[in-house]
């Protein structure tokens, strides 16, 4: 067995954020639902130079958090220049997600509701 690829996809203002191919492979171990991107951050000076990524269901709530380490230096220096880097994702999902998806109608109204998915 290989190693899950992560890759880098862009949001529609081309900011680079962490994903995996293909982009919808990664579901929820409790509900089946598409885990979303939630927040990354690529730590300074880490001599293992891992990317911390936290990946979240829109339906449960559940969050999981992975320690990318097949990251190359250039693709950790994108990441940690992005503008979504360190924050917590909220309306820039919406240049993530398809806004028609099921995915982004879950997370749109959580956000209404209470700023936060
Ligand atoms: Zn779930």
């Amino acid at each position: 067995m290989d190693f899950l690829r992560w890759t880098i996809c862009r949001d529609g203002e081309g900011e680079p954020y962490p994903c995996t191919e293909p982009t919808d492979f990664l579901r929820c171990p409790f509900c089946g639902s598409r885990m979303i991107i939630h927040y990354f951050f690529v730590p300074e000076g880490d001599p293992f130079g891992h990317v911390d990524v936290q990946l979240k269901c829109p339906f449960c709530e559940y969050v999981a958090t992975f320690g990318v380490s097949t990251y190359g230096s250039g693709e950790r220096s994108a990441l940690r220049n992005s503008r979504l880097h360190g924050r917590v994702l909220r309306y820039e999902l919406e240049r993530i997600l398809s806004r028609d998806s099921e995915e982004y109608g879950m997370v749109e109204e959580r956000l209404r509701r209470w700023g936060y998915w």
